[in-house]
C-alpha cells in the first residue's frame, strides 16, 4: 500500500511540475477510491473529477467538502438533482435540455452553478457534445439573459483517440478558435481540454485545464 501511495504521489509531482502555473489540473478519480483521493488531498489537490453520479455522490460524503468536484462524464437529466446541491461544475453539458435541467435544479438549490459546453469536436461517433451552432444558439441565449442560474464559464472537448497527432491538433484549435469566438461575444474563463495522452498538445493549442486521470492513478 505504501507503495501504491509513492508512486501516486510522484505521478502527481511530475505532472504539477510539468504543468505551466496557469493551467488548472482536474484529477480525474473515477473508478479511484476515497483513500487514493486522499493521498492527492494532502499534497494540496482540491479539484477532482468524476463521470458517474452514485459514485460522485458516495465520494463527497466521505471526502473533505472543500474539495471542487468537477463532472465529466455523460449526465442524464434525472441525475442532475443528485449533484446539484454540491457540484462545483459540470463538464459536459452536451444537450439544452440537460442545460435547462441544471438552471432548475441549481433555482432550487439556491445557487448558481458553473457549466462548461461540451462541443463535439471528435469524429467517432460515440463521444457526445454540441454541435458547435448549437452551442452558439445556447450562448446567445444565455447572454440575452437565459439560464440565470447557471453560469457558463466556458468550453470543453475531447479529441479523437488516435495516434495521429496533427488530427488531435487540429481538432483542439478548432475549439480554442471557437473560445476566442465565444469569448469575444461574454468572456469565457475555461477552455477544458486534454487527458493524460493529449494533454501537452492541448496546453500547445490553448487549454487552460487539463482533465488527467491514468497517468496520474495508474490505469483502471
Ligand atoms: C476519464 C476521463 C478523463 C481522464 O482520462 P485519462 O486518459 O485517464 O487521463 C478526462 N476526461 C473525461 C471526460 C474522462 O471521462
Amino acid at each position: 500500500m505504501q507503495k501504491i501511495q509513492e508512486i501516486i504521489v510522484r505521478n502527481f509531482k511530475s505532472i504539477q511540475k510539468a504543468l505551466p502555473s496557469h493551467i488548472e489540473l482536474v484529477a480525474v478519480s473515477k473508478n479511484h477510491s476515497v483513500e487514493k483521493i486522499g493521498w492527492l488531498y494532502s499534497e494540496g489537490q482540491r479539484v477532482f473529477g468524476e463521470n458517474r453520479v452514485q459514485e460522485l455522490v458516495e465520494k463527497e460524503k466521505e471526502l473533505p467538502k472543500d474539495i471542487r468536484w468537477q463532472f465529466v462524464g455523460h449526465l442524464q437529466t434525472n441525475k442532475v438533482k443528485y449533484i446539484a446541491p454540491f457540484v462545483d461544475r459540470i463538464q459536459s453539458v452536451d444537450s439544452e435540455k440537460l442545460l435547462i435541467e441544471i438552471d432548475k435544479q441549481a433555482l432550487k438549490n439556491g445557487r448558481r452553478i458553473k457549466v462548461l459546453l461540451q462541443i463535439k469536436i471528435a469524429e467517432e461517433e460515440n463521444k457526445t457534445g454540441l454541435a458547435p451552432v448549437v452551442a452558439e444558439n445556447i450562448y446567445a441565449k444565455y447572454i440575452a439573459g437565459d439560464y440565470c442560474n447557471v453560469e457558463i464559464c466556458g468550453l470543453m472537448g475531447i479529441a479523437t483517440h488516435t495516434e495521429n497527432r496533427e488530427k488531435i491538433r487540429e481538432e483542439f484549435t478548432f475549439l480554442k478558435n471557437l473560445f476566442d469566438d465565444f469569448s469575444s461575444k461574454k468572456k469565457m474563463k475555461t477552455l477544458s481540454m486534454g487527458m493524460s495522452e493529449d494533454y501537452l498538445l492541448a496546453i500547445e493549442c490553448g487549454a487552460n485545464s487539463v482533465r488527467i486521470g491514468s497517468v496520474i492513478f495508474g490505469e483502471r
